[in-house]
């Protein structure tokens, strides 16, 4: 997206550049032809009245009996000569340039010509002097007249030249211009397409996914309100049961089968408030008292409050060796989670294999920014977790066990959350999966190892 605009105003700017040269150009044009146009005529004039003027002192004196004053005359051609030289310069083509030569040339010969007549005419004295006197001059005079006419044509023709010149550039100026137009249509229209589609296609994504995400909550929030007021129903007439059959067992013989049935009845209890327990923690998760903690700490105590049940069905809880990383954490909360995925890791297994425990330390993006972190892992050799259920993983009530609540992971989520952290996983299916609690971690002097 940035190539493409960088691309627009490269292209803009060149269109400016464009539009200001072919202006220029049709300015500068407008004057090189405003400059040939006169410039030629005014060769030809000045030319002309010069060399009229001349051929006038020449005629008169032959008519007049009074020959032309020699200095007067030196003077007037030698204004003409001068004249001829300024005008060298100003001439552009090289035909000009010949033409000019001859014109100089053939001054020359008319100077010659002209002062042979004016020493014609002091010799003639009284006499009146003949026509043929006349007709060297009169010839050398209109060989430079025809030869002015032919530089004015050549002037003319070099002016043509140049308006062609200037077309054709100013041509080629328009197409590069017209060219450049589409290609900022173009570009604008890739521009467009690409807003559209980085932009406003993920933001209409995103509007659509936050409403279902919205309707969701607000049906998990009644969920939960209609689960909590259950649960706390339940919980109290669980409490007369269990004290109940806390007094009663202890009449019972041990073995008989009153004996056996209440240890049933027991279990069932303690699962009933296990679910009763999830049900009032979603709907009113506790407030989270954050609190510096070793990352082992949670770690060792879930071991030891879990490992001799699970050694009843051949699972080796194994805590391996953790690093001293500190978090802040609540530690209550904390244990609560690593409880809820070591049990999902046990279900996972059923009977005989091994659940690792760890911590370690990594790098992470955590609330947009890169930080240093401790991740909290529970690895288990299980079943590991097929695709259809990674997607519904975190759903709240989404359980693929009979007496689960699927409450497990969704709770798990709110509190890693409410630490600033995220839960993550690794599974494949058939081998194993790796829960990873990922929290900041907190550097040796107290502050956040945020990078
Ligand atoms: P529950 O344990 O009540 O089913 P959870 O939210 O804890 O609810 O788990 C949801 C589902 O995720 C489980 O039913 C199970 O299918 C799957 N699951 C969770 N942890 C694991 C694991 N370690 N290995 C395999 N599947 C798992």
């Amino acid at each position: 997206m940035a190539g493409l605009i960088a691309a627009i105003v490269i292209l803009g700017l060149g269109i400016a550049f464009l539009t200001m040269r072919s202006q220029w150009e049709a300015g500068e044009l407008r004057y090189q032809l405003k400059q040939v146009d006169s410039e030629s005529f005014r060769i030809a004039d000045q030319f002309g009245d010069h060399l009229r003027r001349l051929n006038d002192m020449l005629f008169q004196g032959g008519r007049n009996h009074t020959p032309p004053d020699a200095r007067v005359f030196a003077r007037n051609s030698h204004e003409l000569d001068l004249w001829i030289d300024a005008q060298k310069p100003k001439l552009t083509s090289q035909a000009e340039r010949s033409l000019m030569q001859q014109i100089d040339n053939a001054y020359d010969d008319y100077l010659r010509a002209s002062t042979e007549l004016v020493i014609r005419l002091q010799t003639l004295g009284n006499q009146s002097a003949k026509e043929d006197d006349y007709a060297s001059l009169r010839r050398e005079s209109r060989r430079l007249f025809d030869l002015v006419q032919a530089l004015t044509r050549e002037h003319l023709a070099s002016r043509d030249h140049v308006l062609a010149r200037a077309n054709s550039d100013l041509t080629h100026l328009r197409v590069l211009a017209l060219v450049s137009l589409v290609l900022l249509f173009l570009l604008g229209l890739a521009l467009g397409a690409v807003v559209y589609r980085d932009m406003i296609v993920p933001l209409r994504v995103r509007l659509v996914e936050s409403e279902t995400l919205l309707e969701r909550q607000e049906k998990l929030a009644s969920l939960g309100v209609l689960a909590a007021g259950v649960a706390h129903e339940i919980r109290n007439p669980l409490t007369a049961i269990k004290a109940a059959l806390f007094i009663r067992q202890r009449k019972f013989e041990p073995g008989s089968q009153e004996a056996a049935d209440a240890q049933v009845i027991d279990r069932e209890i303690l699962r009933l408030e296990r679910i009763v327990n999830e049900f009032l923690l979603f709907a009113r998760p506790g407030e989270c008292q954050l609190s510096p903690v070793l990352a082992h700490e949670p770690l060792r105590e879930v071991h030891a409050l879990l490992a001799p049940e699970l050694a009843k069905s051949n699972i080796r809880l194994v805590l391996q060796e953790t690093p001293s990383l500190r978090i802040l954490a609540d530690d209550e909360q904390i244990r609560q989670v690593l409880i809820n995925l070591v049990r999902n890791s046990a279900e996972a297994i059923g009977r005989d294999g091994v659940i690792k425990l760890r911590g370690r330390a990594g790098r992470k993006h955590l609330g947009g920014k890169e930080c240093e972190v401790a991740i909290l892992e529970v690895e288990d050799n299980g079943k590991g977790i097929p695709p259809d259920v990674q997607k519904r993983l975190f759903d709240p009530f989404f359980t693929t066990k009979s007496t689960g609540t699927g409450l497990g992971l969704s709770i798990a989520v709110r509190i890693v959350q409410a630490h600033g952290g995220v839960l993550e996983y690794q599974t494949a299916p058939g081998l194993g999966t790796t829960f990873g609690i990922v929290l900041p971690r907190q550097a040796a002097d107290g502050g956040l190892g945020a990078a």
